[in-house]
């Protein structure tokens, strides 16, 4: 893998607000009317975090190492694919510097669970709150967020090397 000690990963996922789902975002039930649908749980936000890990360390995406056509993740935990990428990072010998996420939904409101969520992203990761950061936007009423046809989510992290490469210590 790369010489330098930092490498950066991107997410994005969108999935569908239905009636008769759960509303599960960063590993928190949200109560709302809605859900979000999909194969395993709909977590957009543990997706795209999911995504920005894997990105991050150049393995693809969530879709490659956990295919929506598989039985075993129907109404998965995402909080299982999120763990996974993690242990990928550390086996690899990386840890996270930071993340930054922001969740794009038109209703519910979601400054009361931005907290929650961060702990809960923090918990799964095994890392300091302080590293973690969650935003929430509407959509202004227009588009598929704004007119509560999706929920989309954004993720982006920053790997930094656990030990020093090479030989010798700088
Ligand atoms: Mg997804």
């Amino acid at each position: 893998m790369s010489e330098a000690g930092l490498r950066v990963g991107i997410g994005h996922d969108r999935h569908r607000l239905v009636l008769g789902r759960p509303l599960i975002l960063g590993g928190v039930r949200i109560d709302f009317e809605l859900g979000l649908d999909g194969h395993s749980d709909a977590d957009v936000l543990l997706h795209a975090l999911t995504d920005a890990l894997l990105g991050a360390l150049g393995l693809g995406d969530i879709g490659e190492w956990f295919p929506n056509t598989e039985p075993r993740w129907a109404n998965a935990d995402s909080a299982i694919f999120l763990e996974q990428a993690i242990r990928e990072v550390r086996n690899r010998g990386w840890e996270i510097g930071n993340l930054d996420c922001t969740v794009h939904a038109e209703r519910p409101k979601l400054s009361t669970y931005k907290t929650a969520i961060a702990q809960r992203i923090a918990e799964l990761l095994e890392i300091g709150a302080d590293q973690v950061n969650v935003k929430a936007k509407t959509g202004e009423k227009v588009g598929p967020v704004g007119r509560l046809e999706a929920i989309d989510a954004d993720a982006i992290v920053l790997l930094v090397r656990k030990t020093p490469s090479g030989s010798g210590l700088t």
